[in-house]
């Protein structure tokens, strides 16, 4: 198994090490010649959805990446990860986006939800599939206001959700690659 992880900015480098722990081979996306390896997975991670958005279309991985999750590719977003899978986003008022620059997971991603301040905190919580609490940092963290039809919802924090799944794509609003516990990314190497 080869996990792909976006690397053009945030905490991708977290990600990496979670991956090494569970023994799994991953390689970096940072430009368009490094998407064309073959892959079973990717990760966005968190970082400034706003940054890796514009990189995204700046260096020509919009529409590949895209078209990969449509035709099932699994895919975990984190945070600004979440952000950029969310088919729509508010919440932002120094960006009038609706749409993200991959869209295409059925969730209204409210960003910087908490204000900016509160946005960073620490719980443990309960996660469906995984049998005890998981530890959640959240960071500037969005929550997902509206969820459709097809996507189940993992975790509920102080009555938002901040983890959900729909088909081949795993989004949560906390950071668990800033954690020693390997269970989330366990979950989604399963979803493989
Ligand atoms: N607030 C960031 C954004 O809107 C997300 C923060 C994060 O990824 N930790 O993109």
């Amino acid at each position: 198994m080869r996990v792909a992880i976006l690397a053009l900015q945030g905490a991708f480098l977290e990600h990496e090490e979670m991956l090494q722990r569970l023994g799994v081979d991953f390689f970096e996306i940072r430009k368009l010649s490094d998407w064309q390896q073959s892959k079973d997975a990717l990760i966005i991670p968190g970082g400034e959805s706003t940054t890796i958005g514009k990189l995204l279309v700046d260096l020509g991985l919009q529409t590949p990446i895209r078209k990969s999750i449509e035709e099932g590719l699994p895919v975990f977003g984190t945070c600004a990860g979440l952000i950029l899978l969310a088919k729509n986003v508010e919440g932002d008022s120094e960006n009038t986006h609706t749409q993200s620059q991959l869209a295409v997971m059925d969730i209204t991603a409210m960003r910087n939800a908490y204000g900016r301040q509160l946005g960073s905190f620490y719980t443990i919580a309960p996660f469906e599939g995984i049998d005890k609490d998981v530890p959640m940092t959240f960071i500037r963290a969005p929550f997902i206001k509206k969820v459709g039809s097809k996507v189940k919802v993992l975790s509920v924090v102080n009555g938002n959700v901040v983890a959900a799944r729909e088909r081949n794509m795993l989004v949560t609003s906390f950071h668990p690659e800033l954690n020693s516990d390997t269970r989330i990314h366990q979950y989604f190497l399963d979803m493989i």
